[in-house]
């Protein structure tokens, strides 16, 4: 059923009117009502500062250097630099997997922290820093190098973690990579990624070399795909059968070394565009090397997304690409039989970080389903002009979106679904409302992929249609 305009509208003036006129000004510039040939930022202003005392859903630069870019890449140990906490909230919680021993290729089941003190911020944390690189370096002599993470006290102390770095570096021959990525830089998690992107560029991208003998004409690298759950192994399985051969993954399961030689590759397949449009563009102005964007949620992206890249190649590579379309879809219109009648016509509001809420929306609806809120942390101008185009005319679009609003709005839309994070999960489930993780997947998934959907299918099923949510309210009073 269409989305009534006029309702939206006025659910969101509804919302709005609980503020005081200042913070209400500056809200009524974040949230908007779709209109498909409308420009994105007039409907919804973005990657500006978060008000005070609004309860924001954002994170902070540190998030989206240690926790997004960095965090995921194997071989190196990623130094969380300043005091204990931020290492330590976000030490294992996001579930980007990866192979490999622990301890030997693969460090991300650790938490390594210098733990400064209050001497450390008084007399300056980089001598501690160069001991703790020195003393890892012995723990783990097969570390491919090190990235410091600044906290954010590192910047604020006017320590030097960039001459530390350059030292410990040729002491001990190694790469040792000094990120800039203290939490009170820029407005989110947003501006880590860019910090994060541009060390890359900085200190990796170039050093390596692939072997002449190994190059082949399909070479491709995935960018912006962090493996939540395994969904970088669910999308290389399509993409290999594709026929393609993908030399680097970034940063799901990926290593540094991989990062070394991806100037090598044909094409870049970016998934998310918002934490590594800036690399990949990179890659396009110093080497030459297009970028495409893809979408692997949900047969229908997938189809397209796998015609966009296979039209990048020859025919071998379309006619092989033809018949994986036509191997599984028998298989997802099963999923498809089985899921769509317990779906069909179910209202979703969406509030994730930069990319889903648009992305993920073509899956909802293959099942029948409908988003009616699309909802960013930390997305910028470019997201949502292609947010537009995914949504419906009616759906509200909102930047920032804050725990008030968010919940304000579920009253009055009534939703059947909120996918959204941690920190909401549990007020909307009191609520009675259902609701699934969309950034950890609920320790499911994987989401990407073909496997992926039949996944995702049966995971908004459980949640939406579980028995439990009719005895939210005590039988008296019903
Ligand atoms: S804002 Fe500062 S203290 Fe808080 S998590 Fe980010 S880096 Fe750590």
């Amino acid at each position: 059923m269409a989305i009534n305009i006029k309702e939206s509208e006025e659910i969101v003036e509804d919302v709005l009117n609980i503020y005081p006129e200042k913070p209400r000004k500056n809200r009524q510039e974040h949230i908007g009502v779709n209109k498909k040939d409308a420009c994105g930022s007039c409907i919804a202003k973005s990657n500006l500062k978060s008000l005070p005392g609004v309860m924001t859903p954002r994170g902070c630069a540190y998030a989206g250097s240690k926790g997004v870019v960095w965090g995921p890449v194997k071989d190196v140990i990623n130094i969380s630099h300043g005091p204990i906490g931020c290492g330590h909230y976000s030490w294992g919680t996001r579930r980007n997997l990866a192979n490999g021993v622990p301890g030997v290729e693969n460090f991300m089941p650790f938490q390594f922290t210098t733990d400064f003190r209050e001497r450390d911020i008084v007399f300056g944390g980089d001598k501690k820093l160069e001991q703790a690189i020195h003393e890892l370096k012995g723990l783990f002599p097969t570390t491919k190098g090190f990235v410091v993470e600044s906290e954010c006290p590192i910047g604020l102390i006017g320590d030097d973690i960039e001459a530390v770095a350059k030292k410990t570096s040729a002491d001990l021959n190694t790469t040792v990579i000094p990120v800039r990525c203290e939490g009170f830089r820029g407005v989110s998690q947003s501006l880590g990624h860019h910090i994060a992107n541009d060390s890359i560029r900085d200190y990796v991208v170039g050093t390596g070399k692939l072997d002449d003998s190994q190059k082949t004409k399909y070479d491709v690298a995935i960018l912006g795909d962090y493996n939540i759950g395994g969904d970088v192994w669910a999308s290389m399985k399509v993409i290999t059968e594709m026929g393609l051969n993908v030399i680097a993954h970034w940063s799901g399961d990926g290593s540094i070394e991989e990062m070394r030689i991806t100037h090598e590759v044909n094409y870049i397949l970016l998934h998310c565009y918002r934490s590594m449009n800036y690399i990949s563009n990179y890659y396009n102005e110093k080497y030459g090397i297009p970028w495409i964007e893809y979408n692997f949620f949900g047969p229908t992206k997938i189809k397209e997304s796998i015609r966009k890249i296979a039209a990048l190649f020859d025919e071998h590579i379309q006619e092989q690409s033809e018949k994986v379309i036509e191997k599984y879809e028998p298989k997802m219109q099963a999923v498809i039989d089985k899921y769509r009648p317990r779906l069909e016509g179910k209202k979703v509001m969406i509030l994730v970080g930069g990319l889903r809420p648009r992305h993920i929306v073509g899956a909802y609806e293959d099942l029948g389903m409908q988003v009616v809120t699309a909802a960013y942390e930390f997305a910028h101008s470019d997201d949502y002009e292609r947010t537009t185009k995914e949504l419906e005319d009616g759906a509200i679009v909102a930047d920032d979106l804050n725990e008030h609003e968010f919940i304000e709005l579920a009253h009055r839309l009534k939703p059947d679904l909120v996918a959204s994070g941690i920190k909401e999960k549990y007020v909307f489930q009191k609520m009675g409302i259902p609701f699934r993780q969309m950034h950890s997947w609920d320790y499911s998934g994987p989401y990407h992929g073909y496997d992926g959907f039949e996944i995702f299918a049966k995971d908004m099923d459980l949640a939406i249609n579980s028995p439990s949510w009719k005895f939210v309210k005590p039988t008296w009073k019903k």
